[in-house]
């Protein structure tokens, strides 16, 4: 599954292929015959992202909603392109490129007002042009649920997926149980910050690096991390805990992201 940026740096970089463009638009594997012919001939408008949501708007107000799912993907060219595969689900081509959609999960035409719908039902975007940092703080404040949890709820937040999870709590020193109430706004405004930093070396390097080395000259790397997916921690050498939430592993340190004290707690005798 894609973390939030990298569906960010599509939509950057597909727009550079095929927006402003008149493209062409047909469905190789046949399944969106009849919505690939309605943009068929437009203008491609610009793209957006919400979360995992990528969103192509084109000229006669209609809206390429893509959600990837577990095991789909793009494939881009530049012109001349070769023939598409059958398996495309909706091939999108300008006179300088073509963008296969293979296997997405969601691929459906929406009008302006139902992209407007879909924005709200989702939590604010981490990466949005328009950042709206107060929503997501209240939605969390809420919450008795833990911040672990409320963080990869794209109702709540949009854009985190499991591994920045596991860095940003970490980073911001905040045990993953900690519950959503029990968070100052203060130190919710740091993590939102924190996240949106992040992110951007995300969509700028095209790898999730929460380190501080940005280096990426001579490498491939996609990952470049300080706790997920590793056995020591590397601020106090201890060794990180791997564990189950909501059936997704999460790591975290125990000794630099201590247990939450829960407010409300009746310890006394009874
Ligand atoms: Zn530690």
């Amino acid at each position: 599954m894609p973390e939030g940026h990298t569906i960010h740096r599509a939509a950057r970089d597909h727009a550079g292929m095929i927006g402003g463009k008149v493209i062409a638009a047909i469905s190789p594997q046949g399944r969106f015959a009849t919505g690939a012919a309605l943009i068929d001939g437009t203008t491609c408008e610009g793209t957006g992202a919400i979360g995992k949501h990528l969103l192509y708007h084109f000229s006669n107000g209609q809206t390429l909603h893509i959600h990837l799912g577990l095991g789909g993907y793009f494939v881009c060219q530049p012109q001349p392109a070769d023939a598409p595969r059958e398996v495309v689900r909706i091939r999108l081509e300008s006179a300088t490129h073509a963008i296969d959609i293979i296997g997405p999960n969601t691929c459906e035409l929406m009008p302006t007002p139902e992209v407007e719908v879909l924005t709200l039902r989702y939590g604010p975007d981490v990466l949005s042009e328009t950042p709206d940092p107060a929503r997501a703080i209240a939605a969390i404040r809420k919450s008795r649920a833990p911040i672990a949890r409320l963080l990869m709820d794209q109702k709540v937040i949009s854009g985190i997926g499991n591994i920045y999870r596991a860095e940003i709590l970490w980073l911001q020193r905040l045990n993953p149980m900690t519950r959503g109430a029990d968070i100052s706004e203060e130190a919710l405004l740091a993590l939102w910050t924190e996240m949106r930093r992040l992110l951007q070396i995300g969509v700028e390097t095209n790898a999730i690096i929460t380190t501080g080395d940005l280096d990426t000259t001579g490498t491939n790397i996609t990952e470049r991390t300080n706790i997920f997916a590793r056995e020591v921690c590397p601020a106090c050498n201890g060794k990180i805990t791997k564990s189950k939430l909501s059936g997704r592993t999460l790591y975290h340190c125990p000794s630099c992201q201590a247990e939450p004290v829960h407010k409300n707690v009746h310890t006394g005798p009874k």
